[in-house]
């Protein structure tokens, strides 16, 4: 039986998979130029989907062209009310098949159907929250000469193109989409190739919501060509990038060399997480094997960088090994504690890490193997891998591995562990456990990341800005610090 026959799923979800699956051009559904097409694939069993149209540069031109005919047509002076209402209106009809997305998340990504949920519920949230925001955006009046009135007012970009990755696939389509359209934007969205079920899902609530053609877009497709096709392209005002520092660089390089579009970027992460010996500890039991492989350690945030202090260092490394151990895997249907990797790619990319790092000298203190009981042989599926060392300068604790690998190390002092701390490329977040609340703010004050989180791990609000510092980002998504990132400043100076 192949997976979109599977009898638990609702006969939406089932209809959703037989398809034939389209792109969202100019409020139609649309295949792409050649009629190319790429394979959907189901991490938990390896086993085809569905077929998802490979855009190029041509199908691009198209909804380029029909983004900016919806901007300066009607969605650029749309009354912001109206918007509001339109983005209030897909919330309620995600909302209403908030089971569909679980499924369909939960098949094309491989994560736990409970796990989904979550991100439905988020994605739902964020959707709200910017509905709120849409009216709401102001400039200001500025203290000017006599005869003079000056005011500065925000304005849409105008086409924007939003490139997401696989692993919160609808969360990032709406951590993009929402902000983007509260400030008048159109759009076109480009999933990651691995995933592109739920934005293409969330096409349909679009039209079915009463969007104007062509304000929201829906190409699927590699990097390369569909994603470098609208990098490249002269009609786009700004990239809006989450993923991989490396292709975040190229994406820069390719912007500016077209016609400077604006970026904003959310990148890696190698996250430290710091337990001092003073830490709440039952917290710490609780959280920690969820800190380090969460979404099968698929998370730019997560704490893969662990750190405890000497006293404590025993007592928490056992407490992580032995709550690791009962982590269920299997298909995320099923609803398991943690499902597959992405892909056999992904899979292959984090065994070869976990190799480097035995060769490094890392000792392997839990898991490091492909989980291949029989019913998930043909997934992607690798045991929570957990490594202990006391070299910061290895490979396995400088690079980013998005796999569930985590690195854990000794330290004694407050000095000595901030400076490993702030010893990376990376500045996405960083989390410390202490009951000293001095120290913790401290801390606070001296980690050089976008995220501090104290006594806690991996808390998200649609109102709280998240973005990276140094090679994690440009730019901060969420909360009103979004608006910035899709609307532009002018000034405007009457003298009278
Ligand atoms: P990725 O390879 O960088 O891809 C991200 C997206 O960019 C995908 O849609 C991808 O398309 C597209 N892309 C790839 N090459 C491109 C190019 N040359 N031009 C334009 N678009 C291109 O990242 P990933 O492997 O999907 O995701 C994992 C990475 O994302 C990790 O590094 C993780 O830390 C980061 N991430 C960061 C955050 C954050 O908020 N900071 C959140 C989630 C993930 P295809 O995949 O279809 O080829
Ligand atoms: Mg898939």
């Amino acid at each position: 039986m192949s997976t979109s026959e599977n009898p638990t799923l609702q006969p939406r979800t089932q209809a959703f998979l037989k398809g034939p699956q389209k792109m969202l051009i100019d409020g139609e559904w649309a295949v792409s130029e050649n009629e190319a097409v790429f394979e959907s694939i189901d991490p938990g069993t390896g086993k085809v989907l569905t077929h998802i149209p490979l855009a190029g540069a041509k199908d691009i031109d198209k909804t380029v062209l029909a983004a900016q005919k919806a901007f300066s047509g009607t969605w650029k002076s749309s009354p912001p009310a109206q918007r509001s209402l339109l983005m209030w209106k897909l919330a309620d009809l995600i909302e209403r098949d908030i089971q569909i997305f679980m499924e369909l998340e939960t098949l094309d990504n491989g994560k736990p159907i409970g796990k989904a949920e979550y991100d439905v519920k988020s994605t739902i949230a964020h959707f709200r929250y910017y509905a709120g925001w849409a009216t709401k955006i102001t400039g200001s009046t500025l203290p000017s000469a006599e005869n003079q009135l000056v005011y500065t007012k925000r304005e849409p970009l105008g086409v924007v193109g939003l490139i997401v990755p696989w692993n919160f696939p609808l969360m990032m389509c709406a951590w993009k989409l929402a902000p983007a359209l509260a400030c008048g934007n159109c759009c076109i969205l480009k999933p990651a190739e691995q995933t592109s079920l739920t934005a293409l899902y969330l096409g349909k609530l679009i039209i079915e919501a009463g969007f104007p053609k062509g304000v929201v877009n829906i190409v699927t497709g590699p990097g390369d060509p569909t994603g470098e096709a609208l990098v490249r392209h002269p009609g786009i005002h700004k990239i809006s990038f989450t993923g991989s520092t490396a292709v975040g660089k190229n994406i820069m390089q390719k912007a500016a060399q077209s016609n400077l579009k604006s970026v904003s970027l959310e990148l890696g992460g190698k996250s430290p997480n710091v337990i001092f010996a003073d830490a709440p500890m039952d917290k710490v039991s609780k959280a920690l094997h969820w800190t380090s492989f969460y979404n099968s350690g698929q998370e730019c945030t997560l704490g893969s960088r662990i750190y405890i202090q000497k006293e404590a260092f025993q007592q928490v490394v056992d407490g992580l090994i032995e709550e690791t151990k009962k982590l269920q895997m299997d298909i995320g249907l099923k609803d398991p504690d943690l499902g597959p990797l992405i892909s056999q790619q992904q899979l292959d990319r984090v065994t070869k890490a976990i190799k480097t790092g035995n060769e490094e000298g890392g000792d392997l203190v839990l898991g490091g193997e492909r989980f291949t009981v029989p019913h998930l042989q043909n997934g992607y599926f690798l045991e929570p891998t957990i490594f202990v060392h006391n070299n910061d300068s290895l490979q396995l604790v400088q690079e980013e591995i998005f796999g569930p690998v985590v690195v854990v190390s000794a330290f004694d002092s407050f000095e000595e562990v901030l400076a490993r701390a702030n010893n990376s490329d990376y500045g996405l977040a960083a989390a410390v456990w202490t009951t000293d609340s001095s120290k913790a703010l401290r801390f606070a004050d001296q980690m050089d990341a976008g995220t501090v989180w104290i006594n806690g791990y991996d808390q998200f609000d649609p109102a709280v800005p998240f973005g990276g510092f140094k090679q994690s980002g440009i730019g901060k998504e969420m909360g009103e610090s979004a608006l910035q990132l899709y609307t532009k400043e002018k000034a405007v100076w009457f003298n009278y």
